[in-house]
């Protein structure tokens, strides 16, 4: 009789062919890997996974990860108040901070619509966005969403939730615009790219 794969490593390939990009051919490969390496080696992922869960939450300000509240970047006090970057996802956030030339604060949405692929309004923090953009300190909502369909449906979603909370036109709301190249992704931008997009950023409404 064949001896099966136990029980433990079909659980392990099962819980790894869950993330992102992992097929079962991969799932098997690392889970096989983990099995190999020091047993130290192996526990520190896992203790790495445990301690991001338990210290990491979003900002309740920006909606960035961070382990304190609010995050360091919404904490610092040398940064312009005015202006909030509406971004889709915290890697856009942890791009342009690379990128070092923008200076504002952040709002970040979780997700962008994407019909498609079912994700709809309520997977978006808009009444969040909509909450901080009524707070008097900021004067205007710049949209960084991504130059390509899912981002312009989302920053139309953005439009609207600021103008419902709009009080004589403020925050004026802009959108990021030249240097983005169209169907690029604002996570694999360069520095320079970021800061003339920033540096072109069109007003959205008349
Ligand atoms: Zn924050």
């Amino acid at each position: 009789m064949v001896s099966k794969t136990p029980e433990s490593l079909e659980a392990l390939m099962a819980q790894l062919e869950r993330l992102p990009g992992i097929g079962p051919r991969s799932a098997s490969r690392l889970a096989h890997h983990l099995l190999r390496v020091p047993e130290a080696d192996a526990l520190a992922l896992a203790d790495a996974i445990r301690a991001a869960r338990e210290r990491i939450r979003p900002c309740s300000l920006c909606r960035a990860p961070s382990e304190s509240d609010p995050c360091p970047v919404c904490a610092d006090a040398t940064r312009d108040r005015t202006l909030l970057l509406v971004l889709e996802t915290p890697r856009d956030l942890t791009a342009v901070e690379s990128a070092g030339s923008y200076r504002g604060l952040y709002f970040v949405l979780g997700a962008r619509l994407s019909p498609l692929e079912g994700v709809d309004a309520t997977a978006l923090d808009l009444a969040g966005l909509a909450a901080r953009a009524r707070h008097t300190d900021v004067a205007e909502v710049c949209i960084g969403t991504n130059p390509d369909l899912e981002g312009d449906g989302t920053a139309l979603a953005v439009v609207e939730a600021v103008r419902g909370v709009q009080v004589d036109g403020r925050p004026r709301i802009t959108r990021l615009a030249r240097g983005l190249p169209t169907g690029g992704q604002i996570e694999y931008q360069n520095a320079s790219v970021i800061a003339d997009a920033f540096d072109g950023r069109r007003r959205v409404e008349g």
